[in-house]
């Protein structure tokens, strides 16, 4: 099994040249008959490691997944990739399943998927007693752990596996990292001196992007003006904010629906399918949607809300970009969400509820963080990365930090003054100086540091202050009513000397599209828009989602190389052996026509450039005169003036030819033919007329007959 058999499966398949960092060693290693664990960040590329054994080995290989949506769509593709393929779950009626059970008896699949349930069934284990598996893999492993994030009580039932099939190797696959987790799938899946494969967590191509929750409405129209019909998720934590962010983008023009859990199952499917079949553009949606979409080409997801961890953060980011081209992610953080996502934990068992507020720290440092935002999420995944990424926020942006000790002084003895009954709002309101009720009420005025803020934007004070409880200077009774209180770091401040550093934050920090070379998006563009409205066509009639035939990067591929054979439609990437028999030649096709049109186009320019002699002649210039303003070659102005004769544009050639010397050019044509070249009746008029009067001649004779 050298590289290049596999390579050979990966490239008549999936179109694929090279396999990405890891796939290969996964792949052989479970070839060999190893178990392997695998952690790879979402969009990494987790399929292909247990797709390629699967093709590789004789019999069958399983592959439990916990997404019965997710399930339909990967068939879908393999399908569509010449790959034998099918399902098994509750969604299909006995008949349905027992087709396809009689397909696996038959040896004619090269790979099924299940859920966890059917799996452990009565007979589905007696009908995998018969069938030659080759390989188990088991995906969203991580939903076995109890410490995980998306646990499910039925994984808990997949030991069974080992117990049933000793023998035969398993693949377990999870975009999670944490180290709980880990253990959790190597003891519970029970897997035999496991080869535990960590592929890198990076995705270079996400921009990262942290701004604080202020005019989030306006902030993501800013963004999207830059992102003209690329398709984003923004995650909201609450249904009603799902709705409302929607309907504002509504209003704004913007083609985008709404997914929460409290809609009908089928209203829900509605909108998943338009958007995977690009027919909305954005999805406003609490966590609930993504988890069974496969979609290559979103090219942005935002977090209108803070997620609770940061792996559900990055498992969210990493449905942007699958398809490796660039994708922009935007996180809006706010203490209020903190505190939101705090209050969620507080019906969790004590050690459940301290992790996952730890967890949730986790995500506030990477959101406060000043330095490349990259490396602290990398860091997070256990992963040191040396370079600044270039491509967050804070690279773009060096955040710049001053002394803040004065700012802090005012505030802290703000809060010691009103004996510490305030939460961060009013604080905010007592520094600025504000006249509210509510100062008034609580007579907040006579307090010495009344005003003493004045200056500070209360966005600043509030992102100030955030960052002083955030380092641990400042406290906030979380369970009364969030009021501020001082503790011995605010003393020290107070009264010590202690300097205080405050970073103030960047709002204009949307990422912007990076500007495209002019000729690039000319031509490239054009053809790139011709083809994604071609597949588009393609998926329409046939019922799949765009990306199911070929992803963006395919496309953009395509519309940068032209090719017009099938030999370099097949050096393209994404594009295997089924691909090509069956969308190729309409590909070629679409590319041909683009160049004809474009040669067209160019002739049309050309053929015009005569309407700009007639303007010029008309103006009064002389042939030698156009030619000079020009910069052209009289005879091309004489062609002009030919053309315009025969055209009718111009009434007569008097101006530019005599009567005696059509004459003499007339009984040349007699000899010669109408249709002469001009050499052989320049060589019988004795060189005595110059070409271009010749071929003005030809037009006359042309037009009048001879
Ligand atoms: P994951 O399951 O890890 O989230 P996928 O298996 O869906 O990721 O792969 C993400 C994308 O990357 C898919 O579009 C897939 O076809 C593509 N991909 C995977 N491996 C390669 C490769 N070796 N070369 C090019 N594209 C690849
Ligand atoms: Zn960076």
């Amino acid at each position: 099994m050298g590289l290049s058999e596999l390579q050979i499966i990966l490239k008549k398949y999936y179109g694929y040249g090279q396999f990405r960092p890891m796939q290969h060693e996964i792949v052989q290693a479970a070839i060999s008959g190893k178990d392997v664990l695998v952690l790879m960040p979402t969009g990494g590329g987790k399929s292909i490691c247990y797709q390629v054994p699967a093709l590789y080995l004789p019999g069958i290989t399983v592959v439990i997944s916990p997404l019965i949506a997710l399930m339909h769509d990967q068939v879908e593709a393999l399908k569509r990739n010449g790959i034998a393929a099918a399902y098994l779950n509750s969604s299909q009626d006995w008949q349905e399943q027992a087709a396809i059970e009689r397909q696996c008896a038959s040896g004619q699949l090269k790979l099924l998927y299940v859920s966890p349930e059917k799996l452990l069934s009565d007979n589905f284990q007696f009908l995998l007693k018969q069938l030659q598996v080759s390989l188990f893999a088991v995906d969203e492993a991580h939903c076995i752990s109890f410490w995980g994030h998306d646990f499910r009580l039925e994984y808990t039932q997949l030991s069974k596996i080992k117990e049933h099939f000793p023998d035969v190797p398993l693949m377990a696959l999870t975009a999670t990292a944490d180290k709980l987790t880990r253990q959790d799938i190597l003891q519970q899946l029970a897997l035999r001196q496991p080869q535990v494969f960590v592929a890198s967590f990076d995705r270079p191509n996400l921009s990262l992007t942290v701004l604080p929750a202020q005019d989030r409405i306006k902030r993501i129209l800013e963004f999207l003006e830059e992102r003209p019909f690329k398709a984003g998720i923004i995650y909201c934590l609450s249904r009603k904010a799902c709705e409302s962010v929607a309907a504002r983008l509504q209003a704004a023009g913007y083609n985008a629906g709404f997914y929460h859990a409290a809609l009908p199952h089928q209203q829900r499917m509605k909108t998943q399918q338009a958007f995977l079949n690009d027919d909305i553009q954005i999805v406003c949606a609490t966590i609930a949607f993504g988890m069974g979409i496969d979609k290559s080409n979103v090219r942005w997801v935002i977090h209108y809300n803070l997620p609770k961890n940061i792996e559900s953060y990055y498992q969210e980011i990493g449905r942007a970009g699958r398809d490796g081209l660039p994708a922009d992610t935007l996180l809006f953080y706010s203490f209020a969400d903190v505190m939101k996502q705090r209050s969620m934990l507080e019906d969790l068992p004590q050690q459940r509820r301290d992790l996952q507020e730890a967890k949730l720290e986790r995500l506030q440092q990477y959101a406060e963080a000043h330095i490349c935002r990259r490396k602290v999420l990398l860091a997070y995944f256990g992963e040191v990365q040396e370079e600044n990424c270039g491509n967050c926020d804070v690279c773009r942006n060096p955040h710049q930090s001053f002394d803040g000790t004065v700012l802090a002084q005012k505030a802290f003895s703000a809060v010691a003054r009103s004996k510490e009954s305030l939460p961060v709002s009013l604080l905010i309101d007592v520094l600025r100086g504000s006249d509210t009720e509510e100062v008034r009420r609580k007579g907040l005025f006579r307090i010495k540091t009344y005003g003493a803020g004045r200056d500070v934007h209360p966005l600043d004070w509030r992102n100030y202050i955030q960052q002083l409880i955030n380092t641990g200077l400042l406290d906030i009774a979380y369970d009364q009513h969030q009021k501020l209180r001082l503790n011995g770091a605010s003393q020290e401040v107070l009264f010590g000397g202690k300097k205080v550093a405050l970073y103030k934050a960047d709002l204009n920090a949307v990422p912007k599209v990076k500007a495209k070379p002019k000729n690039e998006v000319a031509a490239g563009g054009e053809l790139f828009e011709r083809l994604r409205k071609l597949r588009k066509k393609l998926a329409d009639e046939q019922g799949v989602p765009p990306y199911v035939i070929f992803s963006d990067k395919t496309l953009h591929e395509m519309a940068a190389d032209c090719p017009v054979t099938e030999d370099s439609m097949l050096q393209v990437s994404g594009v295997g052996r089924v691909k090509m028999e069956n969308y190729g030649h309409d590909f070629i096709t679409e590319i041909m026509a683009f160049r004809k049109d474009q040669d067209e186009k160019g002739e049309k320019a050309k053929g015009e450039t005569h309407l700009v002699t007639l303007d010029l002649l008309k103006t009064g210039l002389s042939p030698e005169g156009i030619a000079e303003k020009r910069s052209m070659q009289l005879m091309t102005v004489y062609s002009h003036i030919a053309t315009l004769y025969l055209q009718g544009r111009l009434e007569s050639l008097e101006k530019f030819i005599s009567q005696a010397e059509l004459e003499k050019i007339g009984d040349a044509l007699y000899v010669h033919g109408i249709d002469s070249q001009l050499k052989p009746l320049f060589d019988s008029l004795e060189g005595k007329y110059p070409y271009h009067k010749i071929r003005l001649g030809i037009a006359y004779y042309q037009k009048n007959g001879l």
